[in-house]
């Protein structure tokens, strides 16, 4: 290999160059420190001198994320263009460093862990869309925010990113809001969402925390953080809220599951069954006691998912008395144009609901 430089320097990238071996073909790049821990996404831009066979990409310190186990069998990214995004084929994990290969790559190309989604995306999206829709109202509070519908009807509240690195969430309420957009209209039914609510954190190419070193889904119960308020105070306004979704990325699950607590019978009987009509594979998760353990084995993960810290729907199904969920998406199972996919079958499953 004749030369190969590496480009950090644009809005979500992430990630650290430790060394170019040019006669072994290998680029190692460390994952991008986050307060104590290490960000679990990566996103950069190689550029080659000239045409290669093969080269090999190696995460040094990949054993440092808290999700390490992840790495195993994981599959990440590389586009051309930065939209159209395609799988490898393999990778390895071994002496904690994550490595694959990239073979007769172009001179120019991206690598990430998952497809990224920036806010400029976000705003360009809608404004091809949902602005021009009269359904639709579309504003700031630094960070954005959607109306659909009268809000005097019954009201789903939608939020992502709270964790910027994981944008299937807003690759996910991408897919609900074009099928708002497309689909029947619903007189009945009206939304209030949030596709990206760490929005520092997703510009800066942070994995979870915002820059002052917060994860969202830990301080629900604090009055301190701006964009956390804004959500509240809106939910506040809303004659009749009906239910929460905190859309996540796992980034060790094998599957996609809605994790609950508390959620009583009739309720669940009236929520559950229209959406695993529309999304067979999901599974429903509670959590409590056998349950915890059994979440554990599947998707290994409990410390992370009781780490101290109130979440986004234990709060908003406490304060609110509405039943409130969180839908994590495998990153591993459901790749970028799936969950845009799964973001619009969700929907479909709403519509079968009756919200009376
Ligand atoms: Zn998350």
């Amino acid at each position: 290999m004749k030369g190969a430089t590496l480009d950090f320097e644009f809005e979500g990238a992430s990630g650290e160059l430790v060394s170019i071996n040019h006669d072994i073909k290998e680029l190692h790049v460390n994952l991008s420190k986050e307060n104590y821990s290490y960000c679990h996404s990566f996103l950069f831009k190689v550029k080659l001198d000239q045409p290669e066979t093969d080269i090999k990409i190696v995460i040094d310190n990949a054993g440092r994320s808290s999700f390490q186990k992840g790495w195993y069998g994981y599959r990440p990214f590389i586009s051309l263009d930065f939209l159209n995004w395609k799988r490898l084929p393999d990778s390895e994990f071994r002496n904690g460093q994550f490595s694959f290969s990239v073979d007769h790559p172009t001179t120019e190309f991206y690598v990430a862990w998952y497809p990224p989604y920036s806010s400029q995306m976000l705003d360009e999206f809608l404004s091809a869309t949902v602005k021009k829709k009269n359904d639709f109202e579309v504003w700031q509070q630094k960070i954005p925010c959607i109306r659909y519908g009268d809000l005097n009807k019954p009201t789903v509240i939608i939020i992502g990113r709270q964790h910027p690195g994981e944008s299937m969430g807003s690759f996910f309420i991408e897919g609900l809001l074009e099928e708002l957009v497309n689909g029947q209209h619903m007189p009945n039914l009206s939304f209030l969402m949030f596709p990206i609510v760490n929005i520092e954190g997703t510009r800066a190419g942070n994995h979870r925390l915002d820059k002052n070193n917060m994860d969202f889904n830990r301080i629900w119960d604090r009055e301190d953080t701006f964009e956390l308020e804004v959500i509240k105070n809106e939910i506040n306004k809303l004659p009749t809220p009906k239910l929460f979704i905190d859309v996540h990325g796992d980034e060790v699950s094998k599957v996609d599951y809605i994790f609950y607590n508390k959620i009583n019978i009739d309720k669940r009987k009236q929520l559950f069954p229209p959406i695993k009509e529309e999304l067979p594979d999901i599974l429903f998760l509670k959590k409590l006691g056998f349950t915890k353990r059994f979440v554990k084995s599947l998707v290994d993960r409990r410390k992370l998912l009781l780490k101290s810290g109130r979440l986004a729907f234990d709060f908003v199904q406490s304060k609110f008395s509405i039943p409130a969920f969180t839908l994590e998406i495998s990153a591993h199972n459901t790749d970028h144009d799936e969950s845009r996919t799964m973001g619009g079958q969700f929907l479909k499953g709403l519509k079968k609901i009756d919200w009376r």
